[in-house]
């Protein structure tokens, strides 16, 4: 089976979309689609022509554009079924633990909430990639605008489950504003100050930081890292529980 190819373009201030292609059946999607005229430049950049819609969780930002999209497109949306009635336009909807394809290409689907109650994340196991929407960011997660910390720590905690080498898309360009929140937190952390070196170069010359890896984020995200005992101890945290100190540090980022 061919490689899926990947092309991704950002969007409004600080958003990602992504096109995915199955070359063999000539099958291609986008992840969100907070601006159809985004969309539309990136098909035509890349010649290809678009299927699926695959929706992350109902924010403006990443729906917005849906309906044009739809029309200009004719192209069939995937999403959330708890966020049906507030979106509309979802042609079918899947639920933690559902598969479909893109083309020859499996695609399983998680729910991720916390940020919304609605989040889905989808992950291609054979290209080992996945797409995590608004709930982990590199070096970060998102903000509890539903779900309560609780909520994003288990989601979390579903995420690190895949493997190490897997390849994590996200839908912000919010690298270089969480690393120096984690830096604040991990200062000890000698992979953070290595990366943090890479991405301050990279957006120095308005370079993605994106995509990331859950190895690269198991060692410098904090909201991955609340068993680590320099955090712990840099929050007089020690003896405290994981969620505990996940909990502590998405209030802090909440006001750095
Ligand atoms: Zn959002």
């Amino acid at each position: 089976m061919a490689a899926i190819q990947f092309h991704q373009f950002p969007y409004m201030s600080d958003n990602y979309g992504v096109l995915l292609h199955d070359a063999e059946t000539a099958t291609t999607a986008c992840i969100d689609c907070g601006d159809a005229d985004a969309v539309i430049a990136a098909l035509e950049s890349t010649g290809w022509k678009l299927d699926h819609i695959l929706i992350t969780h109902h924010h403006a930002d990443h729906t917005g554009g849906l309906d044009a999209l739809k029309l200009a497109t004719g192209a069939t949306v995937i999403g959330p079924g708890n966020s049906a009635s507030q979106l509309g336009g979802i042609d079918k909807t899947v639920t933690d633990g559902e598969t479909f394809k893109i083309g020859n290409h499996q695609v399983n689907v998680l729910h991720t909430p916390g940020h919304t109650l609605d989040m889905l994340n989808y992950y291609l196991p054979e290209a080992g990639v996945v797409f995590t929407g608004d709930t982990l960011f590199a070096m970060g997660c998102g903000r509890l605008f539903e779900g309560d910390a609780e909520t994003m720590f288990n989601s979390l905690a579903k995420l690190r489950q895949l493997p190490a080498e897997t390849v994590i898309y996200c839908s912000h360009e919010y690298t270089e504003t969480n690393g120096s929140f984690a830096e604040g937190v991990d200062p000890a952390n000698v992979e953070l100050k290595t990366r943090m070196k890479n991405v301050r170069s990279l957006r120095a010359t308005d370079q993605p930081t994106i995509p990331t890896t859950l190895s690269e984020e198991l060692a410098t995200n904090p909201f991955l890292r609340a068993n680590d005992g320099g955090i712990r101890q840099h929050l007089g945290m020690e003896s405290a529980s994981d969620l505990e100190v996940f909990t502590e540090l998405r209030k802090r980022r909440d006001n750095h």
